[in-house]
Parts: structure tokens; C-alpha cells; sequence
């Protein structure tokens, strides 16, 4: 098919996500391998952005290609009821992962399904209906997580569900409660959580819902002693604690679980993207024993027509093995560690509109400011319009051939868990030369 036809086709009938459809031009891709894709014109680009932080195996893995059609040509589809051998294995797996007494694993299609039942478990569990969740978050955007979401993307929905309610996360460099460290950071975020809890009432809160590393709204990394100390006031409190890992989880901190380099143990992990790379629609909920034993005797009262799908969950395992055998994992740590930490500090160093760096393993980003007082370099010019200083550092990237994932002022560097040096020192090299576009507007 030619690109003229992709394009008419797309503008004519595909109804995006989160677009005003009648503004929008989105680039048709051909094909893709590794680190990069292909547009129809032949041009290649770095996939600096994973997909929306999502295949950390780099696309089209030919062993989980394989593991796909071997299992298409067996067994496509059977309903959730029946027990199957990939399902089987993908949750043993899972859990075998999984910190602590976390052993049984509900799938889903994706994030916010995950989340969404993670909170119905939460609920019926403590027999309690109220869920904070941190503003500086994403959740997805089904109902109850569209509203846990701490963010823009919630208020075109409100009012949709109820019962949650919003407080501060950490974030040492535009600190809420004006914390001048992040040992202060950290103290000061969990008083003001119990403080949240105090006057909400503790026997009203089900559950605390919390990226482990916050991902679309700016890679806030915890300060040291806070999840630690969240899971303390979860077990004063009797609340049970989501963390929510569909974009931390599966090699993107370095670690399969995020919580993993905190060494602190939710009650509930919710997953999705890294599990296969985003190759079928997969996420889920990793549930500890605690919580998996209230409905022993009495029905979970979910379900999906596609929970634990073959397809699905033939390229989790696939995906697992892979990671294990390959030392993807060990390689994303590396990255952070050794190249993409200390490259980007660097480039901080030389940068005037870097304000700050943050990140582990492949999950990094630099907040672009426009002056010394942190004045954030926003997506829009000086008419309002939705271009200006962050689309020509986008565009910059983009002519080179990179692709980057912005967000309001921040260049998150995401790139697959399995990129090579040479190719994250590549994509960087050209981050460098666009970051001279945001040096002029400081
Ligand atoms: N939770 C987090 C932290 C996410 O980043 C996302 C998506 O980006 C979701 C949940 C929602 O996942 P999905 O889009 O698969 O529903």
C-alpha cells in the first residue's frame, strides 16, 4: 500500500487516542527492527520514545516473533475459564519475579485494566471504598483510573467515578512542601500522607495507589526511605498498597520490579507494556497471598473475556525467557549506570535550559527550564498555540532522525531496554545538537 493511501485511510476513518482528530498528522511507519523503525519514505529513526515506553525487548525480537506464530499455529484463543499451559507458565513466571508473598496473577489487556481491578480488589478486600492516588501521576483511562490519575488527562473526564482522593508525591526540584534535600523530601511527603489519611479518615481508605517511579508526568524517582515508609503507614493503617509498575516494571528501572531496588513489598503490583514488549495487548495484577485468600470461598465479581489470552500470554513467557537468557535487565542497569546517567549530566553541565536530570536504568528525563528560576520551557509559543519551544526540540530531533518522547517540558530518553551503547550514545550525540534549540529560549 502506498503512503498516500495509509495516510487517507488513517485521516478518514482512525479515530486516535487523546487528539483533536482534525489537527493531527500522524506519521505512517512501514516497518521496524531493533532500536529503530522506518517511515514509507525509507527514512530510519531511534526509538528514543519505546513506543510509549513500552517495548523494552526493542521491536520485532525474532524469538518472540517466533514464540508468537508457534503458539498461533496451536492454540489461538480460549476463554478465561479453562486452564491453558502459556497461561500457566506466564503467571508462574510472574510471580516467581514478583517480590515477596505476591503469587497469584490476574491478567488483563493492559494498564488501566489492571489498575481498575487492582482497586476492586483493594475495596472488597478491606471492605473499604476510598483510594488516594498522587497528583504527578497516570493511572489509564478507563473509569476509576482516568480519575485516580493525577494530571490534565482527568479533568475533561470528571465526573466519573468516586471515592478517590489526590495527594503530594515527592518531587525534590519543584518540592510541594519546600524541602530544601530529599532526606527533607521524603520526611516531609510522608507526614503530609499521613496527614491526608488522618483527616480522610483511615477506616475509609482501601488502598494507596502509587507509581513506583512516576513515568508520563516527569520520571519522579522516590527520594530513599519513601516507598519504605508508605508501606509502613499502609500496614499501621490497614491499607493495602498498589504499586502501580505498567511503566516501571520489566527491565525499564534496571530491575523487574521497580520496588525491587527499594526492596519494598506492595500488596499489589500492576503491570503491562515490558511484560511482552506491547506485542499483544497484555497487563495484569500481581496479588499477595493475603489478598488472593479473600476470594478463596467467595467470587472475585470481575472478569475479561480475554484474560490470559494464549496469544498473550505465549509472548510473556517468551519475553521472560528471553530477558533472562540475554541479561536484558543487567544491560538496562548498565545503561542507566554507566551511559545515560552520566551523559546526560554532561549535558546538563553544558546546557543552560537543562534544569534537572533524573532516572535509572532506560527511564530518564531532563526538564527543559527557560531562566534560573526553574520557569518550566513549555509547549507552547508565545500566542498559545499548541507549537514553540518544545516542538522544534522534538523537530530538531526528529531531523536527524531521532525519535523522542516530550511531554510538557521534559525530553524523557526511553529507549529499549536491549539498545546498544553505541546506539544510546548515537541518539544522545543528536539530543545534544537539539538541545541548542532550547538553549534559545533561555
Ligand atoms: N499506569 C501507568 C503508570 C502508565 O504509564 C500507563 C500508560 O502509559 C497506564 C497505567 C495505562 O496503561 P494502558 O494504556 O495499557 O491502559
Amino acid at each position: 500500500m502506498s503512503e498516500a493511501q495509509v495516510r487517507a485511510d488513517d485521516r478518514a476513518h482512525v479515530f486516535h487516542s487523546w487528539s483533536a482528530q482534525g489537527l493531527i498528522n500522524p506519521l505512517p511507519i512501514e516497518r521496524a527492527l531493533g532500536s529503530h523503525f522506518w517511515d514509507y519514505t525509507g527514512k530510519k529513526y531511534l526509538d528514543f520514545s519505546s513506543q510509549l515506553v513500552n517495548i523494552n525487548i526493542g521491536h520485532q525480537h525474532p524469538r518472540l516473533v517466533a514464540a508468537i506464530q508457534e503458539q498461533a499455529a496451536k492454540l489461538c484463543t480460549i476463554q478465561p475459564a479453562f486452564a491453558n499451559d502459556k497461561r500457566g507458565e506466564a503467571a508462574r513466571m510472574i510471580a516467581e519475579v514478583a517480590p515477596g508473598p505476591l503469587n497469584k496473577v490476574f491478567f488483563t489487556n493492559g494498564g488501566a485494566e489492571a489498575n481498575e481491578n487492582a482497586i476492586r480488589m483493594a475495596r472488597l478486600h478491606t471492605g473499604r471504598h476510598k483510594v488516594l492516588s498522587t497528583y504527578r501521576s497516570y493511572h489509564g483511562s478507563t473509569a476509576t483510573a482516568i480519575t485516580a490519575t493525577g494530571d490534565p488527562r482527568r479533568w475533561p473526564n470528571e465526573p466519573v467515578a468516586v471515592g478517590v482522593v489526590h495527594f503530594w508525591g515527592p518531587y525534590p526540584y519543584r518540592s510541594p512542601f519546600h524541602s530544601e534535600n530529599e532526606a527533607q523530601e521524603s520526611e516531609r511527603a510522608l507526614q503530609h500522607l499521613r496527614d491526608t489519611i488522618v483527616f480522610e479518615g483511615p477506616a475509609t481508605i482501601a488502598a494507596i495507589l502509587l507509581e513506583t517511579v512516576v513515568g508520563t508526568n516527569g520520571i519522579l524517582v522516590p527520594p530513599p526511605g519513601y516507598l519504605a515508609g508508605v508501606r509502613a503507614i499502609c500496614d499501621e493503617f490497614g491499607i493495602v498498597f498498589i504499586a502501580d509498575e505498567v511503566m516501571a516494571g520489566f527491565g525499564r528501572c534496571g530491575e523487574w520490579f521497580a520496588v525491587d531496588k527499594w526492596g519494598v513489598t506492595p500488596d499489589l503490583i500492576t503491570f503491562a507494556k515490558g511484560v511482552n514488549s506491547g506485542y499483544l495487548p497484555l497487563g495484569g495484577v500481581v496479588i499477595s497471598d493475603e489478598i488472593a485468600e479473600t476470594f478463596r470461598e467467595r467470587p472475585f465479581p470481575g472478569g475479561l473475556t480475554y484474560s490470559g489470552h494464549p496469544l498473550a500470554c505465549a509472548s510473556a513467557v517468551a519475553s521472560m525467557q528471553i530477558f533472562k537468557e540475554e541479561g536484558i535487565i543487567e544491560h538496562a542497569r548498565m545503561l542507566g549506570e554507566d551511559v545515560i546517567g552520566p551523559e546526560l549530566s554532561r549535558l546538563a553541565e553544558k546546557h543552560p535550559s537543562v534544569g534537572e536530570v533524573r532516572g535509572l536504568g532506560v527511564f530518564w528525563a531532563i526538564e527543559l527550564v527557560r531562566d534560573d528560576r526553574k520557569t518550566p520551557l513549555v509547549p507552547f509559543n508565545a500566542a498559545g498555540a499548541a507549537a514553540g519551544p518544545m516542538n522544534d526540540v522534538a523537530a530538531a530531533c526528529k531531523e536527524r532522525g531521532l525519535w523522542p518522547f516530550t511531554h510538557f517540558n521534559r525530553v524523557h530518553v526511553v529507549p529499549p531496554c536491549t539498545t546498544s551503547v553505541e546506539e544510546v550514545r548515537e541518539g544522545l550525540t543528536i539530543l545534544d545538537e537539539a538541545l541548542a534549540v532550547a538553549d534559545g529560549f533561555y
